[in-house]
């Protein structure tokens, strides 16, 4: 086998994940502003995206922000995290707030985490944790 008859093999093994890839990115894009971190806490955060965070921090606010809430790194945003706050306040999503996230394994950056998903439902019986459950 030829160095093109490999390449061609892998792009074909490749494909239905770099599919299904693509069409979570098309879809959290737009709703999210997902960057694909590949571990997604929406469902922790009130369904905003903490990977918006110019700090990329995952687990809460910095304290770096001014007076009116804008981020001290990009003093034109307001923080992500008081968006986060006011919205799982709204909407009654405080507890989920309190749960210590795990730190992001940057090795998955691109990857789909719905695929992840699917794969742990798999090696279950097809079975969902709860905390699975709830993921989007
Ligand atoms: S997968 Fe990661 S980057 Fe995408 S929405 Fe979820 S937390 Fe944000």
């Amino acid at each position: 086998m030829n160095i093109t008859q490999i390449t061609a093999q892998r792009a074909l093994r490749d494909a239905p994940v770099q599919a299904f890839t693509l069409v979570e990115r098309l879809v959290k894009r737009p709703l999210f502003g997902c960057q694909m971190c590949g571990h997604c806490i929406l469902q922790d955060t009130a369904f905003i995206c903490p990977m918006a965070c110019p700090k990329g921090l995952r687990d809460g606010p910095c304290g770096g922000t001014d007076v009116y809430g804008m981020c001290e790194t990009d003093p034109t945003l307001p923080c992500v995290w008081l968006r986060i706050y006011e919205r799982a306040d709204r909407l009654g999503r405080m507890d989920r707030l309190m749960k210590l996230q795990d730190d992001l394994d940057w090795r998955g950056h691109g990857s789909s985490s719905w695929l992840t998903l699917i794969k742990r439902a798999v090696g279950r019986n097809g079975r969902l944790s709860e905390a699975e459950r709830t993921t989007t």
